[in-house]
Protein backbone atom coordinates (compact mmCIF):
# COMPACT_ATOMS: atom_id res chain seq x y z
CA UNK A 1 0.00 0.00 0.00
CA UNK A 2 1.01 3.64 -0.73
CA UNK A 3 0.08 6.11 1.93
CA UNK A 4 0.44 9.67 2.01
CA UNK A 5 -0.41 10.85 5.54
CA UNK A 6 -0.85 14.62 5.64
CA UNK A 7 -1.65 17.30 8.33
CA UNK A 8 0.85 16.06 11.21
CA UNK A 9 4.09 18.03 12.41
CA UNK A 10 7.23 15.62 12.27
CA UNK A 11 9.82 14.72 14.72
CA UNK A 12 12.19 12.31 12.87
CA UNK A 13 14.27 10.74 15.48
CA UNK A 14 17.42 13.09 15.30
CA UNK A 15 16.69 16.56 15.54
CA UNK A 16 15.60 18.82 18.76
CA UNK A 17 12.09 19.63 17.46
CA UNK A 18 9.21 18.71 16.16
CA UNK A 19 8.65 20.75 13.24
CA UNK A 20 6.87 23.95 13.36
CA UNK A 21 5.07 23.71 10.11
CA UNK A 22 2.86 20.54 9.19
CA UNK A 23 5.16 17.97 6.66
CA UNK A 24 3.39 15.58 4.42
CA UNK A 25 5.17 12.16 4.33
CA UNK A 26 4.73 9.31 1.70
CA UNK A 27 5.20 5.10 2.05
CA UNK A 28 5.82 2.90 -0.75
CA UNK A 29 6.92 -0.71 -0.08
CA UNK A 30 7.24 -0.59 3.22
CA UNK A 31 9.61 2.30 3.33
CA UNK A 32 9.46 6.20 3.68
CA UNK A 33 9.32 7.00 -0.14
CA UNK A 34 9.58 10.86 0.67
CA UNK A 35 8.97 13.67 2.82
CA UNK A 36 7.98 16.96 2.08
CA UNK A 37 7.78 16.86 -1.46
CA UNK A 38 6.14 13.98 -3.58
CA UNK A 39 8.76 11.54 -4.55
CA UNK A 40 6.77 10.96 -7.92
CA UNK A 41 5.29 7.14 -8.55
CA UNK A 42 1.59 6.99 -6.71
CA UNK A 43 -0.99 6.70 -6.85
CA UNK A 44 -1.41 7.74 -2.79
CA UNK A 45 -4.13 6.62 -0.33
CA UNK A 46 -3.65 9.91 1.21
CA UNK A 47 -4.68 9.75 5.39
CA UNK A 48 -4.80 13.20 6.53
CA UNK A 49 -4.41 13.73 10.62
CA UNK A 50 -5.99 15.46 13.42
CA UNK A 51 -5.05 18.72 13.92
CA UNK A 52 -2.34 19.13 16.19
CA UNK A 53 -0.85 15.40 15.19
CA UNK A 54 2.45 14.73 15.19
CA UNK A 55 4.48 11.90 13.20
CA UNK A 56 7.49 10.05 14.53
CA UNK A 57 9.38 6.87 14.40
CA UNK A 58 7.97 3.91 15.94
CA UNK A 59 9.38 2.78 19.11
CA UNK A 60 12.06 0.49 20.02
CA UNK A 61 12.30 -1.94 23.19
CA UNK A 62 15.49 -3.14 23.49
CA UNK A 63 14.89 -6.07 26.26
CA UNK A 64 11.65 -8.45 25.83
CA UNK A 65 11.18 -12.07 25.96
CA UNK A 66 7.71 -12.72 23.72
CA UNK A 67 7.27 -16.00 25.06
CA UNK A 68 7.31 -15.23 29.14
CA UNK A 69 3.93 -14.39 29.76
CA UNK A 70 3.89 -11.59 32.45
CA UNK A 71 1.09 -12.60 34.31
CA UNK A 72 2.93 -15.94 35.82
CA UNK A 73 5.04 -15.37 38.80
CA UNK A 74 7.01 -18.40 38.51
CA UNK A 75 9.41 -19.64 35.77
CA UNK A 76 7.94 -23.22 36.09
CA UNK A 77 4.33 -21.65 35.47
CA UNK A 78 5.43 -20.24 31.90
CA UNK A 79 5.73 -24.26 30.90
CA UNK A 80 2.00 -25.17 32.12
CA UNK A 81 -0.46 -24.47 29.14
CA UNK A 82 -0.38 -26.06 25.68
CA UNK A 83 1.78 -25.06 23.10
CA UNK A 84 -1.25 -23.81 21.41
CA UNK A 85 -2.25 -21.71 24.11
CA UNK A 86 1.21 -20.57 24.15
CA UNK A 87 1.54 -19.70 20.68
CA UNK A 88 -1.99 -17.53 20.46
CA UNK A 89 -0.85 -16.09 23.53
CA UNK A 90 2.44 -15.06 22.09
CA UNK A 91 1.10 -13.11 18.84
CA UNK A 92 -1.23 -11.63 21.02
CA UNK A 93 1.51 -9.70 22.64
CA UNK A 94 3.02 -9.17 19.22
CA UNK A 95 -0.36 -7.51 18.33
CA UNK A 96 -0.55 -5.72 21.71
CA UNK A 97 3.48 -4.54 21.08
CA UNK A 98 3.05 -2.70 17.45
CA UNK A 99 -0.74 -1.18 18.31
CA UNK A 100 1.25 0.22 21.01
CA UNK A 101 3.97 2.26 18.73
CA UNK A 102 6.23 -0.25 19.44
CA UNK A 103 7.89 -1.53 15.54
CA UNK A 104 10.91 -2.91 16.70
CA UNK A 105 11.78 -5.08 19.65
CA UNK A 106 14.83 -7.48 20.80
CA UNK A 107 13.89 -10.71 22.44
CA UNK A 108 16.79 -11.57 24.84
CA UNK A 109 15.98 -15.07 25.56
CA UNK A 110 13.52 -18.07 25.37
CA UNK A 111 13.97 -22.18 25.74
CA UNK A 112 12.67 -23.22 22.04
CA UNK A 113 13.04 -20.69 19.79
CA UNK A 114 9.11 -20.22 19.49
CA UNK A 115 9.53 -16.66 18.92
CA UNK A 116 12.29 -16.88 15.75
CA UNK A 117 9.25 -18.70 14.22
CA UNK A 118 6.98 -15.71 15.46
CA UNK A 119 9.47 -12.98 14.00
CA UNK A 120 9.64 -15.35 10.58
CA UNK A 121 5.65 -15.07 10.82
CA UNK A 122 6.19 -11.27 11.33
CA UNK A 123 8.26 -10.22 8.66
CA UNK A 124 6.60 -12.81 6.17
CA UNK A 125 3.35 -10.33 6.83
CA UNK A 126 1.14 -13.10 7.92
CA UNK A 127 0.87 -11.84 11.87
CA UNK A 128 1.04 -7.91 12.66
CA UNK A 129 3.88 -7.31 15.30
CA UNK A 130 7.31 -5.75 15.75
CA UNK A 131 10.17 -6.30 13.92
CA UNK A 132 12.12 -8.92 15.83
CA UNK A 133 15.74 -9.46 16.73
CA UNK A 134 15.97 -13.05 18.65
CA UNK A 135 18.73 -14.78 20.66
CA UNK A 136 16.95 -17.85 21.48
CA UNK A 137 18.63 -19.80 24.26
CA UNK A 138 21.04 -17.33 26.39
CA UNK A 139 24.34 -19.53 27.45
CA UNK A 140 24.17 -20.31 31.29
CA UNK A 141 25.65 -22.20 33.79
CA UNK A 142 24.60 -25.76 35.36
CA UNK A 143 21.65 -24.30 37.94
CA UNK A 144 22.77 -20.78 36.56
CA UNK A 145 20.28 -17.78 35.38
CA UNK A 146 17.55 -19.24 33.04
CA UNK A 147 18.72 -22.80 33.13
CA UNK A 148 15.41 -24.22 32.28
CA UNK A 149 15.97 -22.31 28.96
CA UNK A 150 18.25 -25.17 28.14
CA UNK A 151 21.42 -22.85 26.98
CA UNK A 152 23.06 -24.90 29.70
CA UNK A 153 26.92 -25.16 30.18
CA UNK A 154 29.06 -26.44 32.24
CA UNK A 155 33.01 -25.68 30.36
CA UNK A 156 34.19 -23.71 27.29
CA UNK A 157 33.31 -26.54 24.79
CA UNK A 158 29.79 -26.78 25.75
CA UNK A 159 29.88 -22.81 25.76
CA UNK A 160 30.51 -23.17 21.89
CA UNK A 161 27.95 -25.80 21.25
CA UNK A 162 25.39 -24.27 22.78
CA UNK A 163 26.06 -20.75 20.31
CA UNK A 164 26.84 -23.07 17.68
CA UNK A 165 22.96 -24.48 18.35
CA UNK A 166 21.51 -21.02 18.74
CA UNK A 167 23.20 -19.78 15.38
CA UNK A 168 21.89 -23.33 13.57
CA UNK A 169 17.83 -22.32 14.23
CA UNK A 170 18.78 -18.85 12.82
CA UNK A 171 19.17 -16.61 15.90
CA UNK A 172 20.63 -12.82 15.06
CA UNK A 173 21.79 -11.88 18.60
CA UNK A 174 23.41 -14.28 21.02
CA UNK A 175 22.45 -13.58 24.68
CA UNK A 176 25.57 -14.46 27.46
CA UNK A 177 24.25 -14.81 31.13
CA UNK A 178 27.41 -12.76 32.87
CA UNK A 179 26.06 -13.15 36.36
CA UNK A 180 23.09 -14.56 38.46
CA UNK A 181 19.82 -13.30 37.93
CA UNK A 182 16.70 -11.65 40.21
CA UNK A 183 14.22 -14.55 38.92
CA UNK A 184 16.25 -17.41 39.09
CA UNK A 185 16.45 -19.57 42.63
CA UNK A 186 19.69 -20.09 43.49
CA UNK A 187 21.55 -17.79 41.10
CA UNK A 188 23.60 -14.49 42.92
CA UNK A 189 22.94 -11.49 41.27
CA UNK A 190 26.54 -10.57 42.59
CA UNK A 191 28.26 -13.46 41.24
CA UNK A 192 30.04 -14.09 37.85
CA UNK A 193 28.71 -16.93 36.10
CA UNK A 194 32.05 -17.19 33.51
CA UNK A 195 35.32 -15.95 33.69
CA UNK A 196 36.93 -13.04 31.20
CA UNK A 197 38.32 -16.01 29.13
CA UNK A 198 35.00 -17.56 28.05
CA UNK A 199 33.08 -14.84 27.93
CA UNK A 200 35.42 -13.23 25.33
CA UNK A 201 35.97 -16.50 23.42
CA UNK A 202 32.13 -16.54 23.27
CA UNK A 203 32.20 -12.67 22.17
CA UNK A 204 34.88 -14.04 19.46
CA UNK A 205 32.86 -17.09 18.20
CA UNK A 206 29.82 -15.26 17.91
CA UNK A 207 31.43 -12.05 15.90
CA UNK A 208 33.29 -15.18 13.91
CA UNK A 209 29.27 -15.76 12.52
CA UNK A 210 28.43 -11.76 12.54
CA UNK A 211 26.21 -11.93 15.74
CA UNK A 212 27.22 -9.86 18.44
CA UNK A 213 26.67 -10.56 21.93
CA UNK A 214 23.87 -9.29 24.83
CA UNK A 215 25.52 -9.51 28.29
CA UNK A 216 22.88 -9.94 31.18
CA UNK A 217 24.82 -8.26 34.08
CA UNK A 218 23.82 -7.83 37.38
CA UNK A 219 27.24 -7.67 39.77
CA UNK A 220 30.34 -5.27 39.16
CA UNK A 221 32.37 -8.67 38.07
CA UNK A 222 30.12 -9.74 35.20
CA UNK A 223 29.84 -6.09 34.23
CA UNK A 224 33.55 -5.51 33.98
CA UNK A 225 34.18 -8.86 32.27
CA UNK A 226 31.72 -8.07 29.48
CA UNK A 227 32.63 -4.81 28.93
CA UNK A 228 36.52 -6.39 28.73
CA UNK A 229 35.40 -8.97 26.38
CA UNK A 230 33.99 -6.29 23.52
CA UNK A 231 30.03 -7.39 24.00
CA UNK A 232 28.23 -4.98 22.44
CA UNK A 233 25.55 -4.14 25.23
CA UNK A 234 24.83 -4.84 28.92
CA UNK A 235 22.19 -5.82 29.97
CA UNK A 236 20.65 -3.83 33.27
CA UNK A 237 23.95 -3.21 34.47
CA UNK A 238 22.18 -2.99 38.18
CA UNK A 239 25.45 -2.85 40.15
CA UNK A 240 23.61 -4.77 42.40
CA UNK A 241 25.70 -5.99 45.66
CA UNK A 242 24.61 -8.37 48.65
CA UNK A 243 22.22 -5.04 49.79
CA UNK A 244 20.42 -4.86 46.25
CA UNK A 245 20.69 -3.05 43.34
CA UNK A 246 23.18 -0.12 42.76
CA UNK A 247 25.03 -1.25 46.26
CA UNK A 248 28.10 -2.63 44.55
CA UNK A 249 28.62 0.68 42.71
CA UNK A 250 32.21 0.68 40.86
CA UNK A 251 33.40 3.93 38.98
CA UNK A 252 36.26 2.01 37.41
CA UNK A 253 33.82 0.03 35.94
CA UNK A 254 31.82 2.57 34.57
CA UNK A 255 35.41 3.49 33.16
CA UNK A 256 35.88 0.47 31.44
CA UNK A 257 32.21 0.63 29.68
CA UNK A 258 33.16 4.08 28.45
CA UNK A 259 36.34 3.05 27.01
CA UNK A 260 34.85 -0.03 25.66
CA UNK A 261 32.24 1.57 24.03
CA UNK A 262 29.67 -0.97 25.18
CA UNK A 263 25.91 -0.16 24.89
CA UNK A 264 23.87 -0.18 28.44
CA UNK A 265 20.13 -1.07 28.23
CA UNK A 266 19.08 -1.26 31.99
CA UNK A 267 15.42 -2.71 31.63
CA UNK A 268 13.87 0.29 33.54
CA UNK A 269 10.31 -0.35 33.21
CA UNK A 270 6.90 1.41 34.09
CA UNK A 271 7.45 -0.30 37.92
CA UNK A 272 10.38 1.87 38.67
CA UNK A 273 8.39 5.15 39.01
CA UNK A 274 6.45 3.40 42.05
CA UNK A 275 9.81 3.16 43.78
CA UNK A 276 11.09 6.85 43.56
CA UNK A 277 9.79 7.71 46.76
CA UNK A 278 7.73 5.49 50.13
CA UNK A 279 6.13 7.13 53.15
CA UNK A 280 6.73 10.55 51.60
CA UNK A 281 10.48 9.35 51.56
CA UNK A 282 13.16 9.02 48.79
CA UNK A 283 13.91 5.11 48.50
CA UNK A 284 17.60 3.72 49.02
CA UNK A 285 16.91 2.23 45.26
CA UNK A 286 16.26 5.33 44.27
CA UNK A 287 19.01 7.18 45.53
CA UNK A 288 21.27 4.28 44.32
CA UNK A 289 20.03 3.87 40.91
CA UNK A 290 20.09 7.63 40.18
CA UNK A 291 23.50 7.46 41.25
CA UNK A 292 24.24 4.63 38.55
CA UNK A 293 22.28 5.98 35.95
CA UNK A 294 23.86 9.23 35.98
CA UNK A 295 27.51 7.91 36.32
CA UNK A 296 26.93 6.05 33.03
CA UNK A 297 25.60 9.69 31.31
CA UNK A 298 28.32 11.63 32.61
CA UNK A 299 30.78 9.17 31.71
CA UNK A 300 29.44 9.24 28.09
CA UNK A 301 27.85 5.42 28.24
CA UNK A 302 25.29 5.42 25.86
CA UNK A 303 21.94 4.12 27.44
CA UNK A 304 19.20 2.98 25.39
CA UNK A 305 15.31 2.21 26.48
CA UNK A 306 14.24 -1.31 27.08
CA UNK A 307 11.65 -3.27 30.37
CA UNK A 308 12.66 -6.73 30.12
CA UNK A 309 8.92 -7.50 29.14
CA UNK A 310 7.70 -11.06 29.82
CA UNK A 311 9.21 -10.62 33.68
CA UNK A 312 6.23 -11.05 36.17
CA UNK A 313 4.63 -7.52 36.25
CA UNK A 314 5.82 -6.34 33.04
CA UNK A 315 3.69 -6.09 30.30
CA UNK A 316 4.95 -6.04 26.77
CA UNK A 317 2.89 -2.90 24.87
CA UNK A 318 3.58 -0.58 28.32
CA UNK A 319 7.48 0.83 27.20
CA UNK A 320 5.38 4.04 26.40
CA UNK A 321 4.79 3.79 30.10
CA UNK A 322 8.32 3.11 30.73
CA UNK A 323 10.27 6.20 29.58
CA UNK A 324 8.78 8.99 31.81
CA UNK A 325 10.75 6.44 34.81
CA UNK A 326 13.82 5.87 32.86
CA UNK A 327 14.19 9.95 32.04
CA UNK A 328 13.23 10.47 35.28
CA UNK A 329 16.36 7.81 36.82
CA UNK A 330 18.69 8.97 33.90
CA UNK A 331 17.95 12.71 34.45
CA UNK A 332 16.76 13.66 30.66
CA UNK A 333 14.88 15.33 28.84
CA UNK A 334 11.60 13.96 27.06
CA UNK A 335 13.82 14.50 24.06
CA UNK A 336 16.68 12.23 25.60
CA UNK A 337 14.40 9.56 26.45
CA UNK A 338 12.79 9.65 22.85
CA UNK A 339 16.17 9.26 21.47
CA UNK A 340 16.73 6.49 23.53
CA UNK A 341 14.02 4.79 22.66
CA UNK A 342 14.31 5.60 18.83
CA UNK A 343 17.66 6.68 16.96
CA UNK A 344 19.82 5.36 19.77
CA UNK A 345 18.84 1.97 20.42
CA UNK A 346 18.56 1.56 16.36
CA UNK A 347 22.06 1.62 16.47
CA UNK A 348 22.45 -0.15 19.51
CA UNK A 349 20.66 -3.10 17.59
CA UNK A 350 23.01 -2.54 14.36
CA UNK A 351 19.87 -1.04 12.80
CA UNK A 352 20.93 1.97 12.49
CA UNK A 353 19.44 4.33 9.36
CA UNK A 354 17.08 1.51 8.94
CA UNK A 355 14.92 2.20 12.41
CA UNK A 356 13.89 4.87 14.39
CA UNK A 357 14.63 7.72 11.85
CA UNK A 358 11.78 8.55 9.49
CA UNK A 359 14.26 9.69 6.46
CA UNK A 360 13.41 8.23 2.86
CA UNK A 361 14.93 4.99 2.50
CA UNK A 362 14.07 4.26 6.34
CA UNK A 363 11.52 1.26 7.09
CA UNK A 364 7.96 2.90 7.41
CA UNK A 365 7.81 1.92 10.64
CA UNK A 366 5.96 5.13 12.22
CA UNK A 367 3.66 5.62 14.78
CA UNK A 368 1.06 9.84 15.32
CA UNK A 369 0.32 10.99 18.68
CA UNK A 370 -2.03 13.59 19.53
CA UNK A 371 0.63 16.57 20.23
CA UNK A 372 4.26 17.17 20.12
CA UNK A 373 5.82 14.30 22.02
CA UNK A 374 8.62 16.70 22.89
CA UNK A 375 6.40 18.97 25.09
CA UNK A 376 4.50 15.79 27.14
CA UNK A 377 5.66 12.11 26.44
CA UNK A 378 1.80 10.97 27.93
CA UNK A 379 0.81 11.14 24.58
CA UNK A 380 3.19 8.28 23.68
CA UNK A 381 0.67 5.96 25.57
CA UNK A 382 -2.34 6.39 23.34
CA UNK A 383 -1.13 6.36 19.65
CA UNK A 384 -3.28 7.72 16.76
CA UNK A 385 -2.02 5.14 14.30
CA UNK A 386 0.68 3.24 13.68
CA UNK A 387 2.33 2.08 10.66
CA UNK A 388 4.77 -0.99 10.08
CA UNK A 389 7.08 -1.83 7.92
CA UNK A 390 4.71 0.25 5.54
CA UNK A 391 0.93 -1.83 6.82
CA UNK A 392 -1.27 0.05 8.76
CA UNK A 393 -1.81 -1.26 12.08
CA UNK A 394 -3.91 0.74 14.37
CA UNK A 395 -5.67 3.42 13.84
CA UNK A 396 -8.07 5.23 16.25
CA UNK A 397 -9.74 8.08 14.42
CA UNK A 398 -11.80 7.31 11.44
CA UNK A 399 -10.56 7.80 8.10
CA UNK A 400 -10.88 10.83 5.81
CA UNK A 401 -9.00 9.74 3.14
CA UNK A 402 -9.14 9.53 -0.65
CA UNK A 403 -6.48 8.41 -3.36
CA UNK A 404 -4.64 11.11 -4.65
CA UNK A 405 -1.72 11.26 -7.32
CA UNK A 406 0.86 13.96 -4.89
ZN1 LIG B 1 15.56 -10.45 30.23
Amino acid sequence: MNWKISGGRLWDGETSQTTAQTVDLYVASGEIAGIGAPPGGGPWQEIELPAGSAVMPGLIDAHVHLDLDPTLMAPDAQFVPTRQDRDLRMVARARAMVRAGITTARDLGGGEWRELALRDAIAAGQIPGPRLLCAGQPVTVPKGHCHFWGGVAKDAAAQARVIERQIEQGVDWVKVMATGGVFTKGSAVDRAQFDQHEITAMVTQASAHGRSVAAHCHGVQGIRFAAQAGVRTVEHCSFAGPAGFGSAFDPAAVRELAHSGTWVSPTVNEGWSRRIEKDGRETDFHLRMRAVFGALREAGVPLIASTDAGIPGVHHHRLAYALPAFAHYVGWSPLEVLQSATRDAARALELDDQVGVLKPGAAADLMVVSKDPLKDLSVLESPQLVIAAGRLVHQTFSERSAWVQS
